[in-house]
């Protein structure tokens, strides 16, 4: 007997989902039977995403979106709630960085990643709460870092914007847990995707040293781990932060 999909029936919304971790989460939540819908800003490479799920079986649409941008996350939702009824699922996933030593930072690279990685968040979870209150059920998690844990020379635009969504994963988490909608957030360390790309091989190597499980983290590493979080098996679960990090924070 094959057991039952655990998210058949689910309607989930990864944000930038074209690469990297997000495009892992939404195959992710495909094979396990959710409806999934992809947004980001490169229609194309949100297309080809999308064909790669499907072909796999996956229910799986692309919704061109910019975190950042308040009506954009508005239109988005509404567009999924108007074609399935519903909104069960929010991963809060697309995230930029900008990175500078404090001194040198623009302030035009600190309002970047903050606009997309804490402010992005507030603009899609606001949207998405309208049809989970309704529902009275849903779950969102949001992609922190372990870098908003122990900060990091060079990024503190981005530990900022991730020890913010830190702090708005467990006051909204408190805001909504008596409608059975929980949120939690989850914080890679060091994962391969187009972000870390550009780190040369000493780096790398040096940063695996110092990861007690040996390697780097891959974007699947981190898929399971946001799946279970939406699943009925994680439903006693709300405000947590779950590292997915080889053990590099412990
Ligand atoms: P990535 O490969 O650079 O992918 C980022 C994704 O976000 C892309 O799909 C991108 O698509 C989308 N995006 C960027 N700005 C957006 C916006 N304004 N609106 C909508 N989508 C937007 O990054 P990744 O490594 O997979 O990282 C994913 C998340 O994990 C981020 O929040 C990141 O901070 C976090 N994280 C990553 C690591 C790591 O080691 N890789 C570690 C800790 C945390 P478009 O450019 O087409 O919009």
């Amino acid at each position: 007997m094959t057991a039952p999909a655990a998210l058949a029936g689910k309607v989930a919304l990864v944000t930038g989902a074209s690469r990297g971790i997000g495009r892992a989460i939404a195959g992710a939540l495909a094979r396990q039977g959710a409806s999934v819908y992809l947004g980001a800003r490169d229609e194309a490479r949100l297309a080809a995403a999308v064909k790669e799920i499907v072909a796999d079986g996956g229910k799986a649409s692309a919704l061109s979106l910019d975190v950042s941008d308040r009506s954009s996350a508005q239109a988005a939702v509404e567009t999924i709630v108007e074609a399935q009824g519903r909104l069960d699922h929010l991963v809060n996933n697309a995230g930029v960085t900008r990175d500078n030593l404090l001194l040198r930072m623009k302030p035009e690279e600190w309002d970047a990643v903050l606009a997309t990685n804490l402010t992005g968040a507030f603009h899609c979870t606001r949207a998405a709460l309208r049809p989970m209150l309704k529902q009275r059920y849903g779950r969102i998690v949001n992609i922190t870092s372990v870098v908003g844990l122990t900060g990091n020379a060079g990024q503190a635009n981005y530990a900022a914007s991730k020890a913010g969504l830190i702090g708005f994963t467990k006051a909204v988490a408190r805001e909504v847990a008596s409608r059975s909608i929980t949120v939690n957030a989850v914080a890679p360390g060091f994962i391969e995707t187009d972000m870390t790309a550009a780190m040369d091989a000493e780096a790398r190597d040096s940063m695996s040293g110092s990861i007690p499980l040996g390697r780097l983290g891959q974007p699947d590493d981190v898929a399971g781990v946001v799946a279970f979080l939406l699943s009925d098996a994680a439903a006693y679960v709300t405000g947590q932060v779950l590292a997915v990090d080889g053990g590099f924070h412990m």
